[in-house]
């Protein structure tokens, strides 16, 4: 694998693209660029480009143009990215990733991985409805993987395990679905430049990362 690696993370919520991101960027040094989390820090800090911020505000979504505009500006031209990167999150649509090769094309770079984090929808709709947190220390259960002691009970403190909002499985199957088509659109598109690499996400993270070193090889 080349010194200043370039790698987009494909994966659905659950897949645990985050963490594998992580991994890779202590191993190969590259700076990990997350694209969900930036937006909504943006959205926290009031940050968000006005313009951006008046078509959420009027219900519209946001474009590929503007998406584009915020992760050239705020990532890829910045000196953080010129020593490679982990996209993840970022293409979201075949638009942007158009864009994406397109834009790095311009600059004589190109991709050098799209790794999809492999995982089958019922499998990750296990692992985010499953959750249980502790209100009281944040302790992370799963009702199918990592069972407390006592069912409903915190380990740690004893305080009854709650389940986010978020993690109902009504609202998780509503947006693994989503994610599911947009993921499949994007595999499709990579794939036949020849650039995607799948690893079965299933295991624990290091597992998912030995399969992700032996795409990439040893840093050079
Ligand atoms: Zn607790």
């Amino acid at each position: 694998m080349a010194l200043h690696p370039r790698i987009i993370l494909l994966g659905l919520p659950g897949s645990g693209k985050g963490t594998q991101g992580m991994l890779i960027s202590h191993a190969f040094g590259v700076p990990v660029f997350s694209s969900g989390e930036y937006f909504r820090s943006l959205r926290r800090e009031g940050k968000l480009p006005s313009e951006i911020a008046a078509k959420i505000n009027a219900g519209g979504l946001v474009s590929d143009e503007d998406v584009n505009k915020v992760v050239v500006e705020s990532f890829l031209s910045t000196r953080q990215a010129q020593v490679g990167f982990v996209l993840d999150g970022y293409p979201r649509t075949v638009a942007q990733a158009a864009f994406l090769d397109e834009y790095l094309t311009k600059q004589n770079l190109h991709l050098d991985a799209t790794i999809l984090v492999d995982l089958p929808v019922e499998t990750a709709i296990r692992r985010i409805s499953g959750r249980r947190v502790c209100p009281v220390d944040g302790s992370v259960y799963n009702v199918y993987y990592s069972k407390p002691a006592k069912e409903g009970t915190c380990d740690q403190c004893g305080a009854s395990l709650i389940q986010r909002e978020d993690d109902r499985e009504e609202s998780v199957r509503i947006r693994i679905s989503t994610y599911d088509m947009i993921t499949k659109a994007l595999t499709t598109y990579y794939e036949e430049q020849n650039k995607l690499a799948t690893v079965a996400g299933d295991g624990n993270p290091e597992d998912v990362f030995g399969r992700i070193r032996e795409v990439l090889g040893d840093p050079a």
